[in-house]
């Protein structure tokens, strides 16, 4: 025992230099392979991540969607949305459809219309204004009174004014809100129930030939700038499709019976936005 012990201790000390740099070359090696071993399970990570990118890709394709204009079909990112509604372009989207119906308006459909005579286009716009309850939007907007008034579907309970007017059944194609909101209620294809009694150079029951714009307001308060402009714009789009539009108040062809659009309508800030002709304008500029 005691003879190999003093071997070990001669060889440790002839080769102590030799001993130091096997362990430093060990430790090296070591050091190398515990950072190759980091460097790889990073590069697996990567892949996998890719790889469930990839997969996640294919199992979700792209949504196709159809313009509800012209019925192309296009992926959801790539249509302009219009509530539950899509549309391949801007110029589809404002513009009238082949059923009458305004892609950018709100859509709310009123069971009080009928059918024109067969083939007849409408020639005339009656201008009008409607305020739920009366004055209703000075101090808070008032626009889902008229919606529901025209859809018939208005609470009577909240307002006194509302039980006068629980059984009428009226609409209009298109109303007007005080921020300048346009919605539709009535195809223009369809007769709306807004003009009742009328005529129009004695042409009588102007529903039949006739587009309703209400315009939410009254006789006492200026009607909104917003509201001018998105007027314009509708008459324009409507005019495109109904070249021979004519532009008159339901007082104009209801005298003494109705009022509005009334004395706050502009009728020269409407031709000077729309640049409408004044031969389309029969009744004139005047305030009435
Ligand atoms: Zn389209
Ligand atoms: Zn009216």
């Amino acid at each position: 025992m005691l003879v190999a012990d003093l071997l070990w201790k001669s060889f440790f000390r002839e080769h102590d230099v030799l001993i130091k740099w096997l362990l430093l070359f060990a430790g090296a090696c070591a050091l190398y392979l515990w950072i190759k071993g980091k460097k790889q399970t990073k590069l697996d990570r990567d892949e996998a991540a890719k790889l469930k990118a990839e997969r996640s890709k294919v199992v979700e394709p792209e949504v196709i969607v159809r313009c509800l204009h012209c019925s192309v079909h296009l992926p959801k990112s790539e249509a302009i949305q219009q509530e539950d509604r899509f549309y391949c372009s801007r110029d589809h989207l404002d513009s009238l459809d082949a059923q009458g119906w305004m892609g950018s308006a709100a859509w709310r459909i009123s069971p009080n219309q009928d059918f024109r005579a067969e083939d007849l286009a409408p020639d005339l716009v009656v201008i009008h204004h409607i305020s739920l309850p009366p004055g209703g939007f000075v101090d808070r907007s008032s626009t889902q009174f008229i919606v529901d008034f025209f859809q018939n579907k208005l609470d009577v309970s909240l307002h006194p004014y509302f039980q006068e007017i629980a059984d009428q059944r009226v609409s209009s194609h298109f109303l007007i809100s005080r921020s300048g909101e346009v919605y539709q209620f009535v195809s223009t294809q369809k007769k709306a129930w807004h003009a009742g009694v009328s005529s129009f150079f004695g042409r009588e029951k102007c529903n039949d030939f006739s587009i309703g714009i209400e315009l939410e307001g009254d006789s006492n308060h200026p009607f909104e700038d917003i509201q001018y402009s998105a007027l314009a714009k509708l008459s324009a789009q409507l005019s495109a499709v109904y070249p021979t539009l004519q532009f008159a108040g339901h007082s104009d062809i209801a005298p003494g019976r109705k009022a509005d659009p009334g004395i706050q309508f502009s009728w020269n800030k409407f031709q000077a936005k729309t640049g409408i002709s004044l031969k389309k304008i029969p009744f004139g500029l005047d305030p009435r």
